[in-house]
């Protein structure tokens, strides 16, 4: 049987949202589309969504409440990482605390979430630093091209990694949206 069929027969929905229409199978990575539980059968939304992660409608994965309890760890694995990108939301935070996995199936999941061809954008600690995180002013940083100061201790919530440039993200800061040099940043 193809893998197609055998997961067809596991669910006639997408197994994270419910939506019925336009279900195509998406092989966890690393994974290889050996065994049904490396995959999942997701609908269109649902792929577009995860292949374009910055581009995420985000009350459409508010589904994930219900399918991160699916026994399926293709499905858990796609729930923790999709919860883990939207975990500045709250509702998205205390799901991922709740989430439960074993032992390899999260060390699955935290594999597809440092990927190692994306850039690694981290903190004058070391630590890594991600979409969404809230990070801390370490220092008095002028802001290029007008007379603003950023002052150090100042909270920047929601940090966005620069494209392609580890050593800058952007973020808030009363209101107006300004790139960070991140080696000046303390991750919250
Ligand atoms: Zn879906």
């Amino acid at each position: 049987m193809s893998l197609e069929k055998e997961l067809k027969q596991r669910s006639s929905v997408c197994e994270l949202c419910g939506n019925v229409e336009k279900l195509t199978v998406h092989t966890v990575s690393p994974k290889k589309n050996d065994q049904p539980n490396h995959s999942a059968l997701i609908c269109e939304t649902c792929e577009h969504q995860i292949k374009d992660p910055q581009n995420i409608e985000i009350n459409h994965w508010h589904c994930l409440n219900e399918s991160m309890w699916s026994e399926i760890p293709a499905v858990q694995v796609l729930a923790y990482r999709m919860l883990h990108h939207l975990r500045s939301e709250g509702w998205a935070q205390n799901a991922l605390e709740m989430l439960y996995l074993d032992e390899d199936t999260l060390e699955w999941a935290r594999d597809g979430i440092t990927d190692e061809n994306t850039p690694v954008y981290k903190d004058s600690n070391g630590v890594i630093l991600q979409h969404g995180d809230s990070v801390v002013v370490t220092k008095d940083l002028p802001v290029k091209g007008s007379s603003m100061v950023v002052k150090r201790g100042t909270a920047v919530r929601n940090i966005t990694l620069a494209h392609d440039d580890p050593t800058h993200i952007s973020g808030k800061v009363n209101g107006q949206e300004i790139y960070l040099v991140t080696k000046y940043l303390k991750k919250q």
